[in-house]
């Protein structure tokens, strides 16, 4: 896996924020839908993240803080300008220690600027999300929270781009509550307009307590649907893709055991797909 330090931070290009809304209602987490119109030479695919870097001041002197972004949506242009769109989450973490509220750095920095804003972008850099070259190739997604980012510029590049898809996309979402459902309250241009595409189907998954904090349910929605992902997964054609937070490999490898069986079945079809180059993931 590589580490943010191993990213090149050299290329850097001036971005201004062309549109940033909230997505979310106020009383739940915090994600914003930001447009970016970066400074021409900057190109990116839907298959890349960039970077974001941030101006730091702390107790060890000045610094640079790099975060990365998928793009989550097709990239377009304006006058001649890349635009890209990004999903973000506003992050907090309560310090162990001192119990203190410590605010992320380069979410807040983004979900605080308003339009008309400077940012530095780098990048872009390459996710491992690749459209297979068989169209009949079966593709099972997952995203958590803003994990739907980049499946949702990947599901509407097939359908846009790519065209005549021929395999199964099955795409998992996972929020914490109906309010939260990113690609729901995307009014324009969201992923209902796949719902029509014959091989397309999404599944929301939300926790049944989002006020307790209680897990979301991703595991129930893929076992609610077990005998037909098993049928995929009895495909070697098939892919299964990633993304969203380290909790979500607990979740996955519970729900793929038991609709497969047993853990040992689950981990002889991982590794297949692993070796295959059929399973990639992204984690934060
Ligand atoms: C390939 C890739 C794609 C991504 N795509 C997206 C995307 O599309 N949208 C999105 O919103 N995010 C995305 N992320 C995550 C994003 O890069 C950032 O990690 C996230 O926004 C938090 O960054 P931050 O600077 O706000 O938080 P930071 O300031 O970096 O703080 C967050 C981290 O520091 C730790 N931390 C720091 N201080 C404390 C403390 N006092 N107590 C406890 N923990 C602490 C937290 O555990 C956490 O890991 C992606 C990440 C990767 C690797």
């Amino acid at each position: 896996m590589a580490h943010l330090a191993d990213f090149n931070t050299e290329r850097k290009y001036q971005a201004t924020i062309k549109k940033s809304e909230r997505l979310t209602p106020p009383d739940t987490e915090e994600v914003r839908e930001i447009i970016l119109e970066v400074d021409p030479g900057f190109e990116v695919r839907v298959d890349q993240s960039f970077g974001v870097l941030v101006k730091t001041s702390g107790e060890f002197g000045k610094g640079m803080h790099h975060r990365l972004y998928s793009v989550a949506d097709l990239p377009a242009k304006s006058n001649g300008k890349p635009l890209i769109t990004m999903l973000v989450k506003r992050c907090s973490y309560v310090d162990e220690f001192s119990g203190e509220l410590y605010q992320g750095v380069a979410s807040n920095y983004l979900c605080d600027r308003k339009p008309g804003d400077k940012i530095t972008v780098t990048g872009p850099f390459e996710l491992p999300f690749v459209v297979p070259e068989d169209k009949q190739a079966n593709l099972i997604l997952i995203g958590m929270g803003t994990g739907i980012a980049p499946f949702r510029a990947f599901v509407k590049h097939i359908y846009k781009n790519v065209k005549d898809w021929k395999g199964k996309i099955r795409l998992f979402y996972g929020a914490r509550s109906g309010l939260e459902l990113l690609y729901l309250n995307n009014k324009d241009g969201d992923l209902t307009n796949y719902y029509d595409e014959e091989t397309f189907e999404a599944f929301h998954a939300l926790s049944p307590r989002p006020h307790w904090a209680d897990p979301i349910e991703l595991d129930k929605a893929i076992e609610d649907r077990a005998a037909e992902i098993v049928e995929i997964l009895s495909q070697a054609n098939t892919y299964i893709y990633v993304a969203g937070y380290e909790k979500i490999h607990e979740m996955l490898n519970k729900a793929f055991s038991k609709i497969l069986g047993s853990k040992e079945k689950w981990a002889t079809r991982k590794a297949e797909l692993v070796a295959g180059k059929k399973w990639a993931e992204i984690i934060y």
